[in-house]
């Protein structure tokens, strides 16, 4: 293409720029995937018209959400549903409840999750949803009121067939049980197809709790196997300690590695010795029962050392685990990974990796899992509930792993193969994109301009 004119994507991400000026962590999304896709849309020039119109949401839901706290005084949150594609499927992907969330980061964690969910190989399409309310000191009977009132709106945008959200920061099994309730009794039907991450006595899936960490471990071990290698004896940096970081934690144990860092939004904690399966059901026990602080580890393990407002990027390892939030590896972090001899990063968060670190990450040839493959277990086993209570049987905890680990290699078949076949050997980055674009893509266009 002649240097003077723009680049059909180029367009496309100016125009975003321009009808968003404020959402920046939805331009950092689109601009990742966008880049990803310029090879391919200079090969197949008319797949520009299906990426203009696949960056604009099919629809957006905003919604006031009031509750009463327990000291009988009114409180008001924001809701969101942003059902971004549903060219493959019905909109799927989760909820999250921190003060953090608004509209831009709703709308990157939906974009993220069409592609994400396109390359799961499941039919299903793309969405996120959440509130800026902080479940953080509040009590059951406080969540428990706040998520009725969230699902008396939600319900009217939600089904079985049409949308099914599932847990993400700050949504566990405790607000999946409260939300699942007040859909039920506000639908008057038992439609257990209608949100995933259920509670296994009323539709849940075995392994679900586990799949997202435990599909990032499986990633990762699958991109040191293509390198003749294994996690086996490895040293592991993990940063979160809610659900993905904990079961990621027990499967890469399990797999012979030793993972010697957690954290929470205050800090971290490094134990030399490994946080093996004992310490392991310590800080499920804190993080899932007690709702404590991850330095609470140091007080139990003497060993132990926490480092208060530290991220674990410093230590040295061989294999790092984001698996907290969005943007929590910068330029710096990515550089202190690699002088200390990292090979590799999987992304159990989305977008933890802000777009300087992968390029350092690209350039100094440190294997890279994107998020959007590497924990799209999660989702993967979310559709695999869905398709359990569809045909009301309950698969075993073994068929759901293995179906689980099968996938999650498949995953990282179609992103290699995808990514050589736009000239980006090894970049899975790059090949995730395009793998979970060419789906959507091709779905788009043969249902016309819609
Ligand atoms: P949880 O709420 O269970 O845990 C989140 C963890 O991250 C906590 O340790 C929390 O600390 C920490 N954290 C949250 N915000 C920040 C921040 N701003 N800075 C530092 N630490 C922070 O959430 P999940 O484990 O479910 O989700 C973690 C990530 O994985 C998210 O990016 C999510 O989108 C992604 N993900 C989750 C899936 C799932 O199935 N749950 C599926 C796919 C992706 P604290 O306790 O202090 O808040």
């Amino acid at each position: 293409m002649p240097s003077t004119m723009t680049h059909p994507i180029d367009r496309i991400y100016q125009t975003i720029l321009k009808r968003d000026p404020d959402q920046l962590e939805f331009h950092q999304a689109t601009y990742e995937v966008l880049t990803s896709l310029k090879p391919l849309v200079d090969q197949e020039p008319k797949l520009s018209e299906v990426v203009d119109r696949l960056v604009e949401p099919e629809r957006v839901i905003m919604f006031r959400v009031p509750w009463v706290d327990d000291k009988n005084v009114a409180q008001v949150n924001r809701g969101f549903r942003v059902q971004f594609n549903s060219a493959i499927g019905p909109y799927k992907g989760g909820l999250r409840f921190h003060p953090s969330v608004n509209l831009s980061i709703m709308k990157f964690l939906a974009f993220e999750q069409i592609f994400k969910n396109s390359l799961s190989g499941l039919p299903i399409g793309g969405g996120k949803g959440g509130s800026d309310f902080d479940p953080k000191g509040k009590s059951d009977g406080e969540v428990m009121r706040f998520c009725q009132s969230f699902m008396s709106e939600l319900a009217h945008h939600i089904g079985a067939d049409t949308d099914i959200p599932a847990g993400d920061i700050g949504v566990g099994g405790r607000e999946i049980g409260f939300l699942f309730g007040q859909f039920k009794r506000l639908k008057k039907v038992f439609e257990g197809g209608v949100l995933t991450g259920k509670g296994l006595s009323y539709g849940g899936s075995l392994m679900r709790p586990e799949a997202t960490g435990y599909g990032c471990a499986y990633f990762a071990q699958e991109m040191l196997t293509a390198k003749q290698n294994s996690l086996e004896g490895k040293t592991l940096t993990v940063s979160g300690s809610g659900n993905v970081a904990q079961y990621c934690v027990e499967k890469a144990n399990q797999l012979g590695a030793k993972a010697i860092t957690m954290s929470d939004s205050s800090g971290f904690i490094m134990d030399e010795n490994g946080i093996d399966a004992q310490k392991l059901a310590f800080v499920m026990e804190l993080k899932n029962v007690k709702h404590g602080r991850i330095s609470e580890y140091v007080d139990r393990y003497k060993g132990a050392r926490y480092y208060e407002h530290k991220k674990p990027w410093a230590v040295p390892c061989d294999f790092a685990f984001p698996c907290a939030t969005q943007n929590e590896i910068d330029a710096s972090d990515a550089r202190d990974l690699v002088s200390n001899g990292c090979l590799g990063v999987a992304e159990g968060a989305n977008m933890p990796s802000t777009p300087e670190a992968i390029e350092i990450f690209v350039e100094n040839k440190v294997l890279f899992g994107p998020a959007k493959a590497a924990n799209a277990g999660g989702v993967a086993t979310s559709a695999l509930e869905m398709s359990q209570n569809s045909q009301r049987i309950s698969w075993t905890r073994e068929d759901v792993d293995a179906r689980l680990h099968t996938i999650m290699n498949d995953i990282y078949k179609n992103a290699s193969l995808a990514a050589e076949r736009v000239g980006k050997k090894d970049n899975l980055l790059v090949g995730a994109n395009v793998a979970g674009f060419l789906k959507v893509a091709n779905a788009m266009m043969a249902q016309g301009v819609v």
